[in-house]
Parts: structure tokens; C-alpha cells; sequence
């Protein structure tokens, strides 16, 4: 069986940027590769300082041949099954069983998205769910909030500080009272109520929402999925979680370390808040903190007395 000092179970912002630390720090790393990062749909990562507006491929690419450099090997092969055992964790990928002292979860979030007509098209591209990613590139314009879920009631509060004009739409998700429909007047909100059939997409350009057989013209729909954490391999471990009010995630000490001996999780599998700047320092956070936990693990061995 092949074995590593540390697996990284991702090649996102977070898997590569622990893969990097532990590899300048001369550790033997493998990193899987479960396919595209979850905001591959966009053009750009917004709000990176320093490289602000590259695309998110891109920046995984430039990433993946620093990570290389370093003489690591990024297989394009997922994680189907993680199990712990005395001296550490096998890993199923491929066809393949290898086992690491130390691991990596690194595998991120998928965005169920909501089941209207168009939405999954213009997802990433003029749907959007995060207006720190977003909100600037369309700031100023008539935007919708279509309410998917209780969380929208905090979007449409975070998407007006984008703009003066916006409309939400409850889609018989959300039920404002009076006082609320007072706020939201005051706040020059507009609401629409009943159900949404259809985010009209032409050409593929948005044309805007369509609620009660009225067509509403928007530039750009916030709407909120359900974020789905990519664990299906960590199903055997009794990994702990923590609820978040954008629901649960992998629970984690501040640096990053779960209940699961030698396992430590980083980026939005953890944090499922994180932008990508967020996602990579919780990587490099993780990355040192393995690197110092195997130090201390050949120094305590050197202290035993020998035979
Ligand atoms: C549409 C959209 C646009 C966004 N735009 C921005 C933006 O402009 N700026 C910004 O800062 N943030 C943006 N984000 C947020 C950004 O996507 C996250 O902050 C970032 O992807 C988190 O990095 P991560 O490494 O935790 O997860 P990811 O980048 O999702 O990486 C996780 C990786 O693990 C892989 N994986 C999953 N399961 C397995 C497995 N079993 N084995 C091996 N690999 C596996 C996945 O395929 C993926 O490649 C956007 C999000 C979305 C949805």
C-alpha cells in the first residue's frame, strides 16, 4: 500500500494551499482531485486581495503546478472511502488502497440549487448566492432576492446594501407580517408575493423573474441553496458537526483539527462562509498545524527509551 505522511482530500483554495505548506516543509503528500471546485460556473474569484478578478480554473491551475513543484502528486481521482486505523487512515481512490498518518478534508460544498426553471443556467453567471462575491459587479441596478429558504430573509437585508432597487420575491417561502412589510417599505424594498415559476433567460442573458404570470425585469436574482457538504467518503467516521445558520458543517477546533484524531478540515466544509481568500488561510493554517503534530510525533519518539 502506498503511504503518506498526509492526504489532502480536495484540490480547491483550501487542499492545495495545506498541500503547499506541508510540501515546503518536505512532507510526502498526495492530493485527490475530485473534480471542478464549487464555484467553477463564475469567471471570476472576486475579493482575493492581490489577484482579485482571475478565473477560479485559473487560479487552481497556477495552484496545482506550484503544488507539483514541490514533487507532489495531484491525482484526478476522488476519495470513495475513508476509514481510520491504528497508525492513521486508508483511503479508497480508484482502484487503489493508500494509507497516510494524517489527513486532509479539503472537499468543500456542492450548491443543491433551488428547483426553478433557469436557475441552474445562469448560476455563477447572473444568479448569484453571495453578494461579496458578486454584488459589485451589479451594484446599483434593479436586483431580485427570490426567497428559497429562511436564510433569504438575511440575503435581502446583505443584497440591499448593494443597491437602492430591489425587489423580493417570497415565492410562498417567506412570510413577512406587517411590521416586516413596514420595514422593508421604509428600506425602499419592493415585494412581490406568491410563487415563482421561472428565472426568463435569453440568448443566454437574464431577462428577469417571473412570479403570479407577471414578468419582473432584473439585471441580476439572488437566490440561497442548500449547501451540501461532499462527505460521502467520511460516512464511516463519527465525525463531529456543528450547526451554522447556513446549517451544519464539520466542527473544528480554531485551528482547524476535528474530533476525528489526525483529521483536520479546512475551507467551506468547515467554514461553509468562506470566501476563497478564507478558504486557502484555513488551508496553510491546517497544512502547519499536521506539519507540527508529525515533529511532535518523531521527537516523543525519540524520548522512548531504546530497547
Ligand atoms: C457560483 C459561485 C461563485 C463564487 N464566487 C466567489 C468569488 O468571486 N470570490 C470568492 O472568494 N468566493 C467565491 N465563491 C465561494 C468559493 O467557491 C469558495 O469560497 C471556495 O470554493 C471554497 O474553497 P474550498 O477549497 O473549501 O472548496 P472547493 O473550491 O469547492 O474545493 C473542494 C474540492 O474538493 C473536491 N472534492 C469533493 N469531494 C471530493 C472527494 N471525495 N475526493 C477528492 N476531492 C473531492 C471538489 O471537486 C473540489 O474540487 C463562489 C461560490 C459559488 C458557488
Amino acid at each position: 500500500m502506498n503511504s503518506y505522511d498526509t492526504i489532502v482530500i480536495g484540490a480547491g483554495a483550501a487542499g492545495l494551499s495545506a498541500a503547499l505548506v506541508l510540501g515546503r516543509a518536505r512532507r510526502r503528500i498526495l492530493v485527490l482531485d475530485g473534480g471542478p471546485p464549487r464555484n467553477a460556473p463564475a469567471a471570476h474569484v472576486n475579493g482575493y486581495l492581490g489577484i482579485d478578478g482571475l478565473s477560479p480554473l485559473e487560479l487552481l491551475d497556477v495552484g496545482r503546478t506550484q503544488v507539483e513543484k514541490l514533487g507532489i502528486e495531484i491525482r484526478a481521482e476522488a476519495a470513495t472511502l475513508v476509514e481510520t486505523v491504528d497508525d492513521g487512515f486508508v483511503v479508497d481512490a480508484g482502484d487503489e488502497r493508500l494509507h497516510a498518518k494524517r489527513l486532509v478534508l479539503a472537499a468543500g460544498i456542492t450548491d443543491a440549487l433551488p428547483d426553478i426553471p433557469g436557475v441552474a443556467e445562469g448560476f455563477g453567471v447572473d444568479i448569484f448566492h453571495c453578494p461579496y462575491c458578486h454584488g459589485y459587479e451589479v451594484a446599483g441596478q434593479r436586483l431580485a432576492v427570490v426567497a428559497t429558504q429562511p436564510m433569504s430573509a438575511h440575503q435581502v437585508r446583505m443584497v440591499r446594501q448593494w443597491t437602492d432597487d430591489l425587489v423580493f420575491f417570497t415565492n410562498d417561502t417567506i412570510e413577512l407580517d406587517a411590521a416586516e412589510r413596514r420595514l422593508f417599505a421604509a428600506r425602499g424594498v419592493d415585494v412581490v408575493d406568491g410563487p415563482v415559476s421561472q428565472i426568463v433567460r435569453r440568448d443566454g442573458a437574464l431577462q428577469g423573474v417571473r412570479a403570479g404570470g407577471a414578468m419582473h425585469e432584473v439585471a441580476a436574482v439572488f437566490v440561497a441553496p442548500t449547501m451540501v457538504l461532499n462527505l460521502e467518503a467520511f460516512a464511516g467516521l463519527d465525525l463531529g458537526m456543528t450547526d451554522t445558520p447556513m446549517g451544519p458543517v464539520v466542527a473544528t477546533d480554531p485551528m482547524g483539527a476535528t474530533n476525528v484524531p489526525g483529521l483536520w478540515a479546512a475551507g467551506n466544509v468547515a467554514d461553509a462562509g468562506s470566501q476563497v481568500i478564507a478558504a486557502a488561510a484555513q488551508g496553510a493554517r491546517v497544512g502547519a498545524m499536521i506539519n507540527g503534530s508529525l515533529v511532535e510525533e518523531d521527537w516523543a519518539a525519540a524520548a522512548q527509551p531504546s530497547s
